[in-house]
């Protein structure tokens, strides 16, 4: 079984990181015997400089033949001042848009090595963290019109409309169910249903939506509650279902009681059974420490075996990966940006990080298939 991966190595510390997830890559292709053509492909401001323009038509055309998109990270400083559409980031939504990525998957966990980490005291985390947003990525107040500013009475005014068509609401609704038939079967839908008449008919539609997953039990948590709660008991949650910017408020939230940017993947899809999509890290492209084999790699990682699970069929392949990735932090493996004041850490860079998780995936993969 061949598949074609379109890798996206983008600007800063993502060239650097992917690099990592490539050769954990290739370590899989070896145990399970799956081959993957890559193709590189420019984006952000690495694509800017060589063409004009971050997000060139090759890149795109490139994408939507493959089976799934690696991403690294896109962000480059020297394009602070490009018109807005020309800069990296603006590569990012087009690709997003262009795609039809309508859901973003954003798992947070806390690995129980690095629970010392996180913004919670442990008694707060129970038996660590581990649960997954899924955020509505295209949609929502982000993209809703009309929106603008204008001038009435002399006075100046700001609008945005969120807005959400049903359709639009029950295919993230069905996504965010499929997600949970995966895990424990625990959906949480969170909106504003008390006030917000967008999110009374979030909760119809995805009322509607539950006859499909009856081994789902689902409920649903005003925002507002949702994020207190994240902070008191975040071990109450599998999945999070939500709008675009409710999830991008909580998945951030989440990000900070995980512990570090450098550990957490996630999953853009155009549809429930994964198909084509995009995987990255959730974060940026570092540029203070580019080019100094001092990033952690462990989010492209996680964000690999995503891929391999959701876009290549291959949910073996996913946890040999990860258990890879347990496996060298228990052993005390870190980067500098999770090895602050834990007793027993072993201080390697972002490439000796690649190494040590490429270098268990055989072992791990003959665990899982025991
Ligand atoms: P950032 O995520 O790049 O960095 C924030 C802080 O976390 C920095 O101190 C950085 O050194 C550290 N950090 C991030 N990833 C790390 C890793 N893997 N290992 C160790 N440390 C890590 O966010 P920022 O500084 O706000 O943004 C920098 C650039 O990245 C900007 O141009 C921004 O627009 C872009 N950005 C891109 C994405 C994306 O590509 N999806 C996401 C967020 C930000």
């Amino acid at each position: 079984m061949e598949k074609k991966i379109v890798v996206l190595p983008g600007d800063g510390i993502g060239p650097e990181v992917t690099a990592e997830a490539i050769k954990v890559l290739r370590a899989v292709e070896k145990s399970f015997g799956c081959v993957f053509a890559l193709q590189e492909a420019l984006i952000g401001g690495a694509a800017y400089e060589a063409a004009g323009d971050p997000l060139p038509p090759e890149t795109l055309a490139a994408c939507r033949s493959a089976d799934a998109v690696l991403m690294g990270a896109v962000g480059d400083p020297r394009q602070a001042a490009a018109p807005v559409d020309k800069r990296p980031e603006a590569g990012l939504l087009r690709i997003r848009k262009e795609l039809g990525l309508y859901a973003n998957l954003r798992p947070a966990t806390v690995f129980p090595d690095l629970i010392s980490l996180s913004c919670l005291r442990p008694e707060r985390l129970g038996n660590g963290l581990d649960l997954l947003v899924v955020r509505e990525l295209t949609g929502g107040l982000y993209f809703g019109e009309p929106a603008g500013e204008d001038r009435r009475d002399g006075v100046r005014r700001a609008f945005n409309t969120m807005l959400y068509t049903e359709e639009e609401i029950r295919r993230i609704a069905r996504v965010g169910f499929a997600a949970a038939r995966k895990r424990k079967a625990r959906l949480c839908s969170v909106d504003k249903a008390n006030v917000l008449a967008v999110s009374r008919l979030w909760r119809e539609v995805v009322e509607e939506t539950r006859g499909e997953f009856p081994d789902v039990e689902l409920s649903h948590m005003y925002v507002d509650n949702c994020a207190m709660q994240l902070v008191l008991r975040p071990e109450q949650f599998d999945v999070l279902l939500t709008e675009n910017l409710f999830g991008d408020i909580l998945s951030d939230e989440t990000a900070a009681i995980a512990g570090s940017l450098g550990l957490l993947p996630s999953a853009s899809l155009s549809g429930p059974q994964g198909g084509a999509g995009l995987y990255e890290p959730v974060h940026g492209s570092a540029p203070d420490i580019a080019g100094q084999d001092r990033a952690n790699p462990l989010a492209s990682i996680l964000s690999l075996a995503m891929m391999l699970d959701m876009s290549c069929g291959l949910p073996e392949a996913a946890a040999a990966v990860e258990t890879a990735v347990r496996r060298t932090l228990r052993e005390g493996y870190r980067t500098e940006d999770i090895a602050a004041g834990l007793p027993g850490t072993r201080l390697v860079g972002c490439r000796e990080m690649g190494d040590l998780v490429a270098g268990r995936i055989a072992r791990a993969a003959s665990e899982t298939s025991r």
